[in-house]
């Protein structure tokens, strides 16, 4: 199935490194991820929460904000918002932490992505723009979040990797996906 694969903190809402407790949704994502969800894409948010691996919050803050914000997106329409979050951090060694494709696997597993037709949106190169690149995901980074950052004094940590498309935020992002997938439907 075709799918949005997105970041969470930096991309859709939030402190794009502090922690999750207090994010909330910027301006129209709500309504890029409907507009997303009415040309059919499968909506998957993969996020690495290192701050649980290292006690600075703990499994259930995240699951509380989760649940919050898979609530306020039932109420403005979005349905199907699927969650997929690493925990641990770098020293874990695991296979799910971004750039690693992890919860790629994992979300590939409940439902098949077609990988040709799907897209990753994110803030940060050396995370999401890696993770795909590993994938082979068409790579949208949003200047929300630390994506200038990712453009210009970090570049070095995603080198060699180019965009499909650099949007002003995640609106812009889910606008241009739909342009850009009229034709293969
Ligand atoms: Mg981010």
């Amino acid at each position: 199935m075709r799918t949005v694969l997105m970041d969470l903190q930096g991309t859709l809402g939030g402190d794009p490194i502090g922690d999750i407790t207090d994010f909330e949704f910027y301006p129209n994502v709500l309504k890029g991820l409907k507009l997303l969800q009415d040309e059919n894409y499968r909506l998957v948010i993969v996020t690495n929460q290192s701050k649980i691996s290292k006690n600075i919050i703990t499994i259930s803050n995240y699951e509380a904000k989760k649940s919050e914000l898979l609530k306020e997106a039932k109420e403005n329409g979005i349905d199907n918002l699927e969650f997929y979050c690493c925990p641990h951090s770098k020293s874990d060694g695991c296979t799910c932490r971004k750039p690693n494709i992890g919860l790629f696997d994992e979300a590939n597993k409940i439902k098949k992505i077609d990988i040709e037709k799907s897209y990753m949106i994110g803030d940060m190169g050396m995370f999401d723009m890696v993770f795909a690149h590993n994938i082979g995901l068409k790579k949208i980074l949003v200047l929300t979040g630390v994506g200038e950052g990712s453009l210009k004094e970090f570049r070095h940590t995603w080198q060699g990797i180019e965009t499909d498309y650099i949007a002003e935020d995640f609106f812009e992002a889910a606008i241009w996906i739909k342009e850009n997938s009229s034709e293969i439907g």
